[in-house]
């Protein structure tokens, strides 16, 4: 036991203890406990009932009723395996308590029936279904409460821990509560002052109400407690972050009313759009500040996020300063060029783009004139990263579509000078919750309206494989009306190899079999970038009418007369890549066409499918997304390293994520080392959640 006066960093201590310190914890146990991933004490008490058995107020058997999800206590009054058909077992457990019976059953897991015993007390709990005139719970959960009539834990509230082979629910439950009894009390990393503000538990009440809780609503109350600190940590270490960038950096106040930016502002054809107007003008106001912007542009393909880019490239070159743009593809950051270049070249800035198929008299020249400050602006890959390429004085990065670089490739950028700024730019909507997660460090502009030109009706559709004649017959009437179409293979396998196999393939037979009236180009992630270069060249230019590819098609493609795509096996793809490749059309004046064909066996298969076909627009999706998945599957893509949030639900916690973060960032601003007393803690909180990750928040 440790004493309430023993240091608090020693009790925490006791936490870093490998769980066979607890009692009754034996090797056989300890091992069990590793498959769970629990190796601490503190990984123990960190480790959360996953559903609670209300046994407070059981109901009489006789008073349950359909569609409630309950949990009902009764005797085990007969046992039956019934084989209705060939490899079909259905057990059912017949429970009794004097006023009626509810029956368990279990579908081809004969083993069931030997798991109960007759007379004994059982509570089951699940849904409760109506069949046959019998009240049932298909696949309960199943508790044992012992032999007698009266069971000890009848008349509380049990909650249920994920358990595994060779330690049960039961044991693990007791396992829980001995830990916690060991460790005494747990001292609070959390300052005080804010847990007064947000009326949050202390932790040690938090962490024995999750476990066991009197009532309810001091289970919700430990619980918010509990995912106020997996946001609070996580809001605190990107905190940190952005400081130790900010205070790090030398800050360059650009000027934003020189020459080249007011050339830019006069040659654009057309007018911005509120959004955009909205993000350049942060955008300019952050890169006009000594203290280093650190933002993110977020817009769905076709928002125009470039040109807002290109008002901040001429910032820079007005200032006398570089500035570089990094594209994640060869594809891409060629399309940057062939994009912005123009426009640079309206106002008078001179640029130039460095990728890995440069020639090498080409590269020199550029490298030489890129350390002389002759070039202003350049483009390139992550071909810019390398230690030859030296600016004279690079003051800006944009970088794109970021989570495909890591976050020391998108520091490295900057590291090339005295980048003081940082533009990160992404086409990947995602809800507001969870980009604040991801990136709590950036601050970010919005695009959400599309310009007049770009909003061309998009219809997407899901299609039956067995009815490729009528997506066909799109592909064929969109070349004789001069336009093109894409037909995307999956990725095979996860393979990169086994899915360019696929689309030569799938080229092949287009080709030969379905359009041998029609041109058909392939391209893939392994061809040579001068011959990936050749076919898009002959794509947009209407030389080819069909353009079989794989996902790296997904990213900044334009080609604006392409009005149908045909996705084979959609149903593979995530919701994100969907709507990522489906931005490929309807780029242009004419209307487009997306056919997926798909044929899902999971219920989150149709749902995606549902969901896709029924809005065109990326924020809604990326919502739809979050409440799919869970934000563990997406963060777990995106970051690695990020610390676990278990209880905490971005969907549905996003005003307690709000509270974390004002608090985070209120703390650091006033305490950004974290010496304040009442701060003590907090590093080694950080430390345990960052886990891996933390070098990246304290050295990045
Ligand atoms: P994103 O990079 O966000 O996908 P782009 O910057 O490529 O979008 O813009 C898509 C197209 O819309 C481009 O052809 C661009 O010239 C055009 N565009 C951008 N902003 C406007 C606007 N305000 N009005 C009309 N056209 C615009
Ligand atoms: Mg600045």
């Amino acid at each position: 036991m440790t004493s309430a006066r023993a240091h608090p960093v020693d009790a925490l201590l006791a936490w870093c203890r490998p769980v066979s310190t607890v009692r009754f914890v034996d090797d056989a146990r300890a091992e069990a406990f590793e498959r769970l991933g629990i190796r601490t004490v503190g990984d123990l008490i960190h480790h959360y009932p996953f559903r609670y058995l209300d046994l407070t107020r059981t109901p009489s058997l006789r008073d349950v009723s359909p569609g409630e999800d309950a949990t009902v206590v009764g005797r085990v009054h007969a046992i039956k395996v019934k084989k209705p058909r060939p490899r079909l077992t259905i057990v059912e457990v017949a429970l009794v308590d004097g006023t009626g019976v509810v029956l368990g059953v279990w579908f081809n897991q004969p083993y069931m029936a030997q798991r109960f015993v007759e007379g004994e007390t059982v509570a089951f709990a699940g849904r409760v279904e109506m069949e046959y005139g019998f009240k049932q719970i298909k696949n309960p959960y199943v508790e044992k409460l012992g032999a007698d009539d009266d069971p000890a834990d009848v008349g509380r509230i049990l909650p249920a821990h994920r358990a595994t082979e060779g330690l049960t629910t039961n044991w693990i439950r007791r396992l829980v509560a001995t830990a916690l009894e060991d460790t005494g009390r747990i001292p609070d990393f959390l300052p005080v002052g804010i847990r007064i503000a947000r009326d949050l538990y202390s932790l040690s009440s938090a962490l024995r109400a999750i476990h066991f809780p009197a009532t309810f609503e001091e289970q919700a109350a430990a619980r918010r407690r509990l995912a106020y600190d997996e946001l609070f940590v996580l809001q605190l270490g990107m905190a940190l972050r952005r400081h130790k960038a900010v205070m790090e950096r030398p800050g360059v106040g650009h000027t934003i009313n020189g020459p080249h930016l007011s050339a830019l502002r006069s040659s654009i054809p057309y007018d911005l759009t509120g959004d955009q107007v909205a993000a350049v003008d942060e955008i300019l106001h952050d890169v006009s500040r000594e203290e280093p912007m650190n933002r993110m542009l977020l817009g769905d393909v076709g928002t125009g996020k470039t040109v807002v880019a290109a008002h901040a490239l001429c910032a820079a070159v007005d200032s006398g300063a570089q500035a570089a743009m990094m594209a994640p593809t060869e594809v891409l950051a060629t399309q940057y060029a062939d994009k912005v270049g123009p426009l640079l070249d309206e106002a008078g800035v001179s640029w130039a783009l460095l990728t890995g198929s440069a020639g090498a008299a080409d590269r020199r020249d550029m490298l030489a004139r890129l350390a002389d400050g002759a070039i202003g602006v350049m483009f390139g890959t992550h071909a810019l990263l390398e230690s030859e390429v030296e600016f004279k004085r690079l003051t800006l990065a944009i970088v794109d579509e970021q989570h495909r670089f890591g976050v020391e490739q998108r520091l490295a950028l900057r590291a090339k000078g005295a980048a003081a700024d940082l533009l990160v730019m992404t086409a990947t909507p995602i809800p507001r919750s969870l980009a604040l997660t991801l990136y709590g460090d950036l601050a970010v502009s919005y695009l959400r309206e599309r310009p007049p030109s770009v909003s061309t009706t998009r219809v997407t559709r899901v299609a039956d494989r067995r009815h490729r004649g009528e997506a066909y017959e799109a592909v064929r009437a969109a070349a004789a009306a001069g336009n093109q179409a894409y037909v995307v293979c999956p990725l095979v396998e996860e393979s990169e190899a086994a899915q360019a196999r696929a689309a030569v393939d799938e080229a092949d037979r287009l080709a030969t079999k379905v359009f041998p009236d029609l041109s058909v180009g392939l391209l893939t992630g392994r061809m040579r970038p001068a011959e990936k270069a050749d076919v898009m060249r002959r794509f947009r230019s209407g030389e080819l009418h069909v353009l079989v590819t794989t996902t790296v098609v997904e990213v900044g493609v334009d080609v604006p007369n392409a009005t149908v795509m045909i996705v084979e096996d959609a149903e593979r793809f995530g919701l994100a890549q969907l709507h990522q490749l489906r931005g490929r059309v309807g780029r242009g004046e004419h209307p487009a066409e997306v056919i997926l064909f798909a044929d899902p066996k999971t219920e989150e298969g149709r749902a995606r499918m549902e969901a896709i076909v029924s809005t065109d627009d990326g924020f809604e999706l990326a919502e739809y997304d979050l409440r799919l998945r869970g934000e563990g599957q997406i963060l777990g893509e995106r970051q690695h390293g990020m610390p676990e949030l278990r209880l905490a639900s971005l969907a549905e916690d996003a005003d307690l994520l709000e509270k974390a973060r004002q608090d985070a960032r209120e703390l650091v601003r006033n305490d950004p080392h974290l010496e304040a007393p009442e701060h003590g803690l907090l590093p080694l909180e950080l430390e345990r959640r960052f886990a891996s990750a933390w070098t990246w928040v304290s050295s990045g």
